[in-house]
C-alpha cells in the first residue's frame, strides 16, 4: 500500500464532512471564516467587509454507466481508497466542463478499457457514505462497442458478473441500490 493510501483516514474525513469540510479560512482573502445562518442553513461565511465569500457545501456530481452484456454486468474492483478491494459500477466525479454523459463514457474507458455508447438514462442517486464528499450519482445505460477489457486507472480488476453471482462487497449504498433497481426494471420474470 502506498503512502497516500496509508494516510487515508475515513473516520477523520467523515468528521470533517460534518464540520464544513474542515475549512477554516477564506480561500479568497485568508480571513478566518465564521458560521452564519444563511437561507436557514449554518454555513461558513467570510466576515471581511470587502469579501462576499460564502462556503456552500454542495454534493459532488458523479456519473457512470450500467453496462450489461449477455445478462452480465460490468463491475470494477477499486484500487484506491475509500473501499479498496470493493466492487462498484464504473463511475467517477465530473470534471468542471463536462456533461455527465461525457463523464460516464470517459470513466468507463479509463477504468475498464472499454468504449461504450450510451443507450439512455438509467437513474440518479444521492449518497452520503463516501468519506470524501456527499455525491450525486448519475447513471446511464451503456453498451460496449469497442476497446479491450482490462483494469486501468482506479481499478484493480474489472469483469462482468452474472446477477446470481454478484459480489457481497459492493462499495456504496447508491451502487447497491442501482444493482437492485436494474434487476427490478430489466430482469423481472427472469430466473
Ligand atoms: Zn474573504
Amino acid at each position: 500500500m502506498d503512502e497516500r493510501h496509508r494516510r487515508f483516514d475515513a473516520d477523520k474525513l467523515f468528521r470533517l464532512k460534518s464540520e464544513h469540510s474542515g475549512y477554516k479560512f477564506c480561500p479568497r482573502c485568508r480571513t478566518e471564516l465564521e458560521e452564519q445562518r444563511l437561507d436557514g442553513v449554518l454555513r461558513l461565511a467570510c466576515p471581511s467587509g470587502d469579501c462576499d465569500f460564502i462556503f456552500y457545501q454542495n454534493p459532488a456530481p458523479a456519473a457512470g454507466a450500467v453496462v450489461v452484456t449477455d445478462d452480465r454486468i460490468l463491475l470494477v474492483k477499486r484500487a484506491h481508497p475509500p473501499k479498496i478491494g470493493w466492487w462498484c459500477i464504473p463511475a467517477g466525479f465530473m470534471e468542471w466542463q463536462e456533461h455527465p454523459s461525457q463523464t460516464a463514457v470517459r470513466e468507463v474507458k479509463e477504468e475498464t478499457g472499454l468504449d461504450i455508447r450510451l443507450k439512455g438514462f438509467f437513474e440518479v442517486y444521492s449518497g452520503s457514505d463516501d468519506p470524501r464528499t456527499n455525491a450525486v450519482l448519475i447513471l446511464y445505460l451503456g453498451e460496449a462497442i469497442g476497446g479491450e477489457l482490462g483494469a486501468a486507472d482506479d481499478a484493480e480488476e474489472v469483469r462482468y458478473f452474472g446477477f446470481d453471482e454478484l459480489p457481497d462487497n459492493i462499495a456504496f449504498a447508491s451502487h447497491r441500490q442501482a444493482l437492485k433497481d436494474y434487476q427490478e426494471r430489466f430482469r423481472k420474470g427472469r430466473s
